[in-house]
C-alpha cells in the first residue's frame, strides 16, 4: 500500500513475512485460511517455502519434526481458534520431544475479544501448558521483536515450543517502510544477542568432567547410553570418539539409533536387557530416564548402577539425582571429556569380560532373530515384510533413507529389525508414543533433507489419522515412500472373545476394527500418486525396487495376516 504523506507503506501481513524472512526462516508449515492467508503468500514471494496441509494438526507435527532435523525452529501457521487448538498436536508433541517449534495462529479483532466474535479464543491461555513462551503482538511496531523472541526462546537451552499470537486488527494496520526497516534491524540485533547468550557450553565444570572419566575410568561394566537430545545436538563425532577411544559399549534409544552405526561392533542394541541390567557406569547423554529408559530404576538397572546425565536442561538433571550431572550442550560436552581423557587414555579392549559378555549375547540374540527373519512367512507376519524393507532400505547406500516409524507392533518389530547407519534417520511416535505423526514427519524430512529418500513404515491405524495428506506428498513430489502394514485395525481388527460381544450394538464393527483389506494404495492413486498391493515377498520387492528408484511419492498397501502381532505391541501391561 501506498501512503502519499509517509511514503510506502507495509500491513501487518507483510511485516510478519518480512520478519520471518530477515531472523533465518526458510520454511513454513501450515493452513491458511483468515486472517493469515496473506502472511503465507507474502512470506513465499520472500522466498519461504511454505508446505500447505489439510490439516493443522499433520503440519504442526511437521514443524516440530523439522526443528529436530534442522536444529532451527519447525514454523506452523494457523488460523484462529480451531486452526489454533489443531495446532495444539504439534506444539505439545515439540515440547514432549524438546524440539524447537514456534507455532503462529492468526487471532480475532482485539476489540471484538469476549464478545464471541468469529474464531474467538484466548489462545495465550489455550497454548500456555504446551508452550515455553507466549506471546501477542499487539500493535505492528511489536511483530519484528515478538518473532525474534519466540524463535529465539524456541532453540535456547533445552529446545521446545513458542507461540505467536497475530490478531487481525494487527495484521490489517500499517506502518512506514523505513519504520518497519529500523524494527527489523533491531530485531535482528536482539536475536543475535540472545544467540550469543546461549552458545556456552552451560555450567560444565572441569572438575565434574574430571570426575566423569573417572567413574568411567573405574567402573568395571561401563555403558554410554545416548538419545535424540544428543542426534539433536549433532555430537555423532563425539560420541565416536568417546565410544572408539575407551572401548565403552554403547546403547542408543530408538531415536538416538544411527548417531553410531547398529552395526558397529560396540552397539549394546541387541543385548540391551544385558547392558542396562549389568552395567555399574552408565553415561546418559541427551536421553532422559523416563519410561523408555524405565526410570533408571530396577528391575531393568541394577540399583547401585551410577548414572552420569549430560543434559541441557538443568531441572532435568535435578529430577533424576544421578551420581553426576553436566548440565550443557552434548557435544561441548562430550569434546570436554574427549579432552580430558586424551592426557591419559584408557580402552577397555575387545578382550575385557564385559565388552566380550555384551558382544556375545548381542551375536546369540541377532542370530536368534536372524532365524525369524529368514523364513517367508505368506500370509504375511510382521518379521517377513519387515526384512524385506530393511534389506530394500539398506540397498538404498549413502545417503540413507530417512526411516519414519509409527504404530504399535509395526513399530515395536521396526525398531529392532529396521537397521539405522547414520544420524537423524529414525523418527518415531517419541516420548509421548504420539500416532499420527507419520505423514507429517514425512513431509518435514523430505523438505529437510532434500537428498534423502523418505519411508515410512506405519500401521494402518497411523497411516488413517493424517491419511489425506498424502495428496501433500504429491503435489509437492516428495521423495516418500509410505509403507502400511495392514492388518484391518488397531492391533489387527476384531480381537474379542465371544463373551465381550454382548449389548444392542453388538453387530457393530469393533471399536479396534477397520474395514478389512482396505484399499489404501488407492488412496494415493486418487491424486496421481502410485499405488501398491502386495501379499508377497516378491510383490513387496517388486514394489520397493520400483519406488525407492522413482523417488516419487507412493503408498505401498501390505496385507499382514490380522492374528499376527500381539494387542498393544510390547505395551500391553499398559492396556
Ligand atoms: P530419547 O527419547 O531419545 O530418550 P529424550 O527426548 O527423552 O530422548 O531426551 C532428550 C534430552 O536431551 C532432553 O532431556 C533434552 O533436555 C536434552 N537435550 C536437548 N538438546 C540438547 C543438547 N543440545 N545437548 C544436550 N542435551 C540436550
Amino acid at each position: 500500500p501506498q501512503n502519499s504523506q509517509n511514503g510506502p507503506q507495509l500491513d501487518g501481513n507483510q511485516l510478519v513475512a518480512k520478519s520471518l524472512s530477515r531472523l533465518g526462516v526458510t520454511h513454513m508449515f501450515g493452513v491458511v485460511g483468515i486472517p493469515v492467508t496473506s502472511v503465507a503468500t507474502r512470506a513465499v514471494s520472500l522466498g519461504i517455502r511454505f508446505i500447505a496441509f489439510h490439516n493443522e494438526q499433520s503440519a504442526g507435527y511437521a514443524a516440530s519434526a523439522f526443528g529436530y532435523l534442522t536444529g532451527r525452529p519447525g514454523v506452523l501457521l494457523t488460523v484462529s481458534a480451531p486452526g489454533c487448538v489443531h495446532g495444539l498436536a504439534g506444539l505439545s508433541n515439540g515440547m514432549a520431544n524438546t524440539w524447537p517449534i514456534v507455532m503462529i495462529s492468526g487471532s480475532c479483532d482485539q476489540k471484538d475479544a469476549g464478545r464471541g466474535d468469529f474464531q474467538e479464543l484466548d489462545q495465550i491461555e489455550a497454548v500456555k501448558p504446551f508452550s515455553k513462551l507466549s506471546v501477542k503482538a499487539r500493535d505492528i511496531k511489536e511483530i519484528p521483536g515478538c518473532v525474534a523472541n519466540v524463535l529465539e526462546r524456541a532453540v535456547s537451552g533445552r529446545p521446545g515450543g513458542c507461540y505467536l499470537d497475530l490478531p487481525t486488527d494487527v495484521l490489517h494496520q500499517t506502518i512506514s517502510e523505513s519504520e518497519a526497516e529500523e524494527l527489523l534491524t533491531s530485531a535482528a540485533e536482539e536475536q543475535s544477542q540472545l544467540q550469543k547468550l546461549s552458545s556456552g557450553s552451560g555450567n560444565v565444570v572441569s572438575s565434574d568432567v574430571e570426575r566423569a572419566v573417572s567413574l568411567l575410568r573405574e567402573a568395571q561394566r561401563p555403558l554410554i547410553v545416548f538419545g535424540k537430545g544428543a542426534a539433536y545436538a549433532r555430537a555423532e563425532d563425539e560420541l565416536k570418539k568417546l565410544v572408539e577411544t575407551t572401548g565403552i559399549p554403547f546403547l542408543p534409544t530408538p531415536m538416538g539409533k544411527g548417531l553410531l552405526p547398529d552395526t558397529h561392533e560396540l552397539a549394546a542394541t541387541a543385548a540391551r536387557s544385558l547392558a542396562i541390567g549389568k552395567c555399574d557406569v552408565a553415561v546418559i547423554v541427551g536421553a532422559r530416564l523416563n519410561w523408555l529408559l524405565h526410570f533408571g530404576e530396577p528391575p531393568k538397572w541394577s540399583k547401585d548402577v551410577k548414572f552420569i546425565l549430560v543434559d541441557i536442561d538443568k531441572e532435568e538433571i535435578d529430577l533424576r539425582k544421578p551420581e553426576l550431572g553436566l548440565v550443557g550442550d552434548a557435544k561441548k560436552v562430550l569434546e570436554m571429556i574427549n579432552r580430558n581423557i586424551k592426557d591419559d587414555p584408557f580402552c577397555l579392549g575387545k578382550s575385557h569380560p564385559w565388552v566380550e559378555a555384551i558382544s556375545k549375547k548381542a551375536r546369540e540374540n541377532v542370530l536368534k532373530m536372524e532365524a525369524q527373519l529368514i523364513k517367508d512367512v505368506v500370509p504375511f507376519n510382521f518379521m517377513t515384510p519387515m526384512r524385506i524393507i530393511r534389506d530394500a532400505i539398506l540397498g538404498v547406500g549413502s545417503p540413507a533413507p530417512i526411516v519414519v516409524s509409527e504404530g504399535a507392533n509395526t513399530m515395536d518389530v521396526g525398531r529392532a529389525v529396521l537397521v539405522q547407519t547414520e544420524p537423524r534417520t529414525r523418527l518415531d511416535a517419541g516420548t509421548w508414543g504420539t500416532m499420527g505423526v507419520g505423514l507429517g514427519y514425512c513431509i518435514a524430512a523430505a523438505v529437510a533433507s532434500p537428498d534423502r529418500l523418505v519411508v515410512a513404515v506405519e500401521g494402518d491405524s497411523g497411516f488413517g489419522f493424517s491419511a489425506i495428506e498424502v495428496e501433500t506428498l504429491v503435489r509437492y513430489q516428495l521423495p516418500v515412500v509410505v509403507i502400511v502394514f495392514n492388518n484391518g485395525g488397531v492391533y489387527g481388527g476384531d480381537r474379542r472373545s465371544p463373551d465381550e460381544i454382548t449389548g444392542p450394538h453388538k453387530d457393530d464393527p469393533a471399536p479396534t476394527s477397520f474395514v478389512p483389506g482396505a484399499g489404501y494404495h488407492i488412496l494415493i492413486e486418487a491424486f496421481g500418486g502410485k499405488g501398491y498391493l502386495v501379499g508377497t515377498p516378491e510383490e513387496l520387492k517388486s514394489a520397493l525396487a520400483e519406488s525407492f528408484a522413482a523417488r516419487k511419492p507412493a503408498v505401498i498397501n501390505v496385507i499382514i495376516d490380522p492374528y499376527a502381532g500381539a494387542e498393544s505391541g510390547r505395551m500391553q501391561h499398559k492396556n
